[in-house]
């Protein structure tokens, strides 16, 4: 199934628009700006699916800029995790690398200019007196008595600010705008705070910093950006992203244009709350494969192609929605059923012998590699007269319609032979079953003569001395359900680790990154702990898809 309609993206109907009325010469400049204090996730994708993807339709340009303006809390290691899955996911940012922070002493010099132009004044009230101040979204804040500074004054209060005069706290740089403005954003917002924080690039130089909103359109003026594109929570700001831009009269000035942030189910997205689960090691690192961080996405299995198709069909939207997970799950099945070999893996396995198959026979049957792509060619497997078959897909007392194995009952094992149930062994002590021993059909053989005969049940199998061990990983969501306060609980039970599967014996060739599809078990990728002997794989999904189930539901 493919895309029946073109989702809407309401941003390229404005750049249409642009363009068409010559707007910023016809030029198309887009920025993605992470604030590097934590991993990219998949709601980063949106952005920079949307930012990288629209400066490529119009022949643009997008910029990867740093937004390291609050020292406390980024770090190198972040700043390197987000080249890496802005470069995975397959967007380039050429030689268009910024930060923020290499801008810090112009920040300081615009500073000076609103000074100067009776814009901004020093105010000396703390953060709690500045909150009181600022009213309500009822009642109209009150003015500082700061606010009517001679320029002077606040030229000499802020030069010695920078120069650490003052305490962390003690007085701040205010916007002069309008205490009574009905956007509590425009009453006289802080523009600079003064913090003896480290940066992690520019260490102690500087013990001011630059609020966000102060340093954001600055930032995109200086790089001459054109569309500024952010998220809905930005929308109460974008009078005071035009005031800066107007009181420092940029000759080319970007247009914010805001979006629906991405928000999925079944997983939390913000970063702050990301951290949280790896501090208190809930999960394995932000790169845990449950997690909704790129890093985890990719190193679960998922391919830049299917998060940015997803991207893709989740459209771009003005108001928020939370997309169900499904979505994203169908992205990535559709993507790998025609990329990924069909392979054979025991998860949790059962001895089954062949009592009328010879002793010392191998047979090396062939396979196809994927039904859904003949190119990828086909190869040999092994079969002997003692398998393994997944212990679930036997039963000694089964249900009607339980089309696998029974006493009695005959299976076809994939691309081999129809073999039949003849006796149950199992643990005297226990009463567990551990061992079925069967009779093959040696007429049946896949591809044979007499293959045609038919049963109703076809199982996956491994031969017993030659399958490889491996470990599987299986992931369930983080949370699945809300507490009765509408919080996110955290499921305890999202990784099972199986240990004693059996893999078919081509998986020799399995390196962290390669990608199957385990026949009947879904699709898995191999981890980064395989090495050496050890085979370890993650499930990236199964193979029941719950997205298409639904659109099909509501398309009949
Ligand atoms: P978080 O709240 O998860 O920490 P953030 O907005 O603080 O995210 P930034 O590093 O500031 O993270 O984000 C960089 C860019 O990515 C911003 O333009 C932001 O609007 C965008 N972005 C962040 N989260 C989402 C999301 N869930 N969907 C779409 N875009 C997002
Ligand atoms: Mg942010």
């Amino acid at each position: 199934m493919t895309n029946p309609v073109q989702p809407s993206n309401f941003i390229h109907d404005i750049i249409n628009e642009d363009l068409k009325n010559n707007k910023n010469s016809s030029r198309v400049h887009t920025r993605f700006p992470p604030e590097p204090n934590g991993y990219l996730h998949i709601g980063h994708a949106k952005s920079i699916c949307l930012n990288f993807g629209t400066a490529a339709k119009y022949h643009g340009l997008c910029n990867l800029r740093f937004d390291d303006t609050n020292p406390t809390k980024e770090d190198v290691e972040y700043v390197d995790s987000i080249k890496e899955d802005v470069k995975w996911l397959g967007f380039d940012w050429a030689d268009r690398m910024y930060y923020a922070s290499d801008y810090f002493a112009r920040f300081y010099e615009y500073a000076l200019q609103l000074i100067k132009a009776g814009k901004a004044y020093v105010c000396d009230l703390n953060a709690q007196q500045i909150r009181e101040y600022r009213g309500t979204l009822t009642e109209p804040g009150k003015e500082s008595p700061y606010r009517n500074r001679s320029v002077e004054e606040n030229l000499d209060l802020f030069q010695r600010m920078k120069a650490g005069e003052f305490a962390d706290g003690s007085r701040v740089l205010r916007a002069k705008i309008d205490m009574a403005s009905p956007n509590v954003n425009m009453r006289d917002p802080v523009l600079y705070r003064i913090s003896r924080a480290v940066h992690h690039r520019t260490g102690d130089t500087w013990c001011i910093y630059p609020m966000y909103d102060y340093a954001h359109p600055i930032s995109d003026a200086i790089e001459g950006i054109t569309h500024s594109i952010c998220t809905l929570e930005f929308e109460d700001h974008r009078p005071l992203y035009d005031w800066v831009l107007q009181a420092l009269e940029f000759e080319r000035c970007p247009q914010q244009i805001e979006f629906a942030r991405l928000n999925l189910t079944n997983t939390v997205m913000s970063k702050r709350h990301l951290r949280a689960l790896v501090e208190e090691k809930k999960v394995n690192g932000w790169d845990d494969p449950r997690m909704p961080t790129i890093s985890g996405l990719r190193r679960r299995g998922y391919t830049p192609e299917a998060i940015r198709d997803f991207c893709e069909r989740i459209g771009v939207a003005k108001s928020n929605s939370t997309v169900d997970i499904s979505l994203l799950e169908h992205c990535i099945r559709e993507d790998l059923n025609s990329r990924a070999a069909r392979v054979m893996a025991v998860l949790n396995p059962l001895k089954l012998v062949l009592l009328n198959y010879p002793e010392n026979q191998v047979e090396e049957l062939d396979a196809e590699n994927n039904p859904e792509n003949p190119d990828m060619g086909t190869r040999k497997i092994p079969f002997s007269r003692v398998l393994y078959i997944e212990k679930e897909d036997f039963m000694e007392n089964p249900p009607k319609k339980f089309f696998r194995l029974a006493p009695g009952q005959e299976v076809r094992l994939k691309h081999a032979y129809i073999i039949k149930c003849e006796q149950v062994v199992k643990d005297e002590a226990t009463g567990e079953i551990i061992e079925l021993r069967c009779t093959y059909d040696p007429d049946t053989k896949s591809g044979g003569p007499a293959s045609g005969r038919k049963v109703k049940g076809t199982l996956h199998w491994v031969s017993a001395a030659h399958a490889l061990e491996a470990e599987v990983r299986l992931y369930d969501y983080l949370f699945k359900e809300e507490s009765d306060d509408g919080n996110a609980v955290f499921n305890p039970h999202s990784l099972e680790v199986l240990t004693k599967c059996r893999v078919e014996p081509s998986l020799v060739k399995a390196v962290p990154g390669t990608r199957y599809q385990f026949l009947r078990q879904g699709y898995f990728n191999t981890d980064l702990d395989s090495r050496d002997k050890k085979l370890v794989f993650n499930r990236v999904v199964g193979l029941r898809d719950s997205w298409a189930k639904t659109q099909n539901k509501n398309n009949a």
